[in-house]
């Protein structure tokens, strides 16, 4: 496909052209690259997979058409779970997931994509910008060949969905649960029976009782997948993935070649797309939330604290573990922990307090006409 549009690119009108009147080529005949993105996505998921497409726009439109980047969904040239190999060995250039998925191939990733208890969404990009983040990613992963950029937040998710409460720690015994991640390595620590899917294969499983419960990302998502027609409960707060960040993974040796101001707009464009990315899933999380109970009847369940207490104790024990069998999982766990710690403090006094404040039961004023 690259080599196709270079040879087009650089066909009668552009190179033979320019050696022989002496003057250089046009630059739009020089020069144009097609990348192809690949997806863990289900092609054009809400929120998910349109921001693998706001990607590839910015960036095909920012460098008209210099760098034109074209889509492809999970499965749809290569398997969803084999994105990132693909982009390493040059199969394509970028693609587009979620870090923890590739945890079989570089176990620090599952650190990168969210820590269970770990930062909230604000905190995980403030690490990344400010913390020494982008760095360390970097570093994990150039392990798989490629380069990284955080490329959008889905913010915290929702606990998943059960067909039988969950009262204590006990109830996860022998759960077979979908749930990707260290928030798996949790679930498997309380007695689970953990499985990962990619996520169209999700409805289905659940469906036919193959899984017991399964959590995916919050009520935006979970409802375009049909979730509540088979399962009864739908838990918060998703303890496991406060803010799980999308990867943008681009081949090495691709990134390497670009000219500079390419690569600015493909920086620029996954700060974008990472900012734009939570911010529909906050504003779509809110309606979607409202159609699950009001029209579908799902009920509704906070996680008991002392489940949640057991969990974080097991979170932290199993990521000790999983961590001091890796010392790249180890530098990056420690660098969390450590703005992790700081975030507490501030956070704690910040946007903590507030929603405590906010939420006291003073009359406050009504939109007009609701
Ligand atoms: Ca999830």
């Amino acid at each position: 496909m690259k080599r196709r549009s270079f040879l087009k690119g650089a066909g009668a009108a552009g190179i033979a052209g320019a050696a022989v009147s002496g003057f250089p080529a046009p630059a739009i005949s020089q020069n144009r690259m097609e990348w192809r993105l690949v997806t863990t996505w289900p092609k054009n998921f809400p929120g998910l997979g349109t921001g693998a497409n706001l990607l590839a726009d910015f960036i095909t439109r920012g460098t008209e058409g210099r760098l034109t980047v074209k889509v492809f969904g999970g499965g749809e040239i290569v398997p969803a779970f084999e994105s990132v190999d693909a982009v390493g060995a040059g199969t394509a250039e970028m693609g587009h997931g979620a870090p923890y998925y590739w945890k079989g191939k570089v176990a620090a990733s599952q650190f990168i994509a969210s820590m269970p208890f770990g930062l909230t969404a604000q905190e995980q990009n403030s690490w990344f910008q400010y913390g020494g983040g982008q760095e360390l990613a970097d570093e994990v992963y150039e392990k798989l060949g490629c380069k990284f950029f955080p490329s959008g937040n889905t913010g915290v998710q929702m606990g998943g969905w059960f067909n039988k409460e969950i009262n204590s720690l006990e109830d996860y015994k022998g759960l077979k649960m979908r749930i990707p991640g260290l928030g798996g390595e949790v679930v498997k620590a309380a007695g689970g029976n953990v499985v990962n899917l990619p996520g169209a294969e999700i409805p289905p499983a659940l469906q036919s009782g193959a899984i017991d419960a399964t959590e995916w990302v919050g009520p935006y998502n979970d409802l375009a997948f049909g979730l509540y027609k088979s399962a009864k409960y739908y838990y918060y707060p998703g303890w496991h993935e406060p803010a799980t960040v999308l990867d943008n993974f681009i081949n090495i040796k691709a990134w390497e070649k670009l000219p500079s101001d390419i690569k600015a707009v493909v920086e620029a464009a996954n700060t974008a797309v990472n900012q734009l990315v939570l911010s529909e899933f906050v504003a779509r999380n809110n309606a979607a939330l409202a159609t699950l109970v009001d029209k579908h009847g799902v009920v509704l369940k906070k996680f008991p604290d002392p489940v949640l207490n057991g969990l974080g104790g097991l979170a932290g024990k199993v990521m000790n573990d999983l961590a001091s069998g890796d010392p790249l999982s180890r530098k990056v766990m420690d660098s969390i922990l450590t703005f992790r710690k700081g975030a507490i403090g501030w956070t704690t006094r910040s946007e903590t307090a507030f929603t405590a404040a906010r939420s006291l039961p003073f009359q406050y004023a009504e939109p007009s006409g609701g």
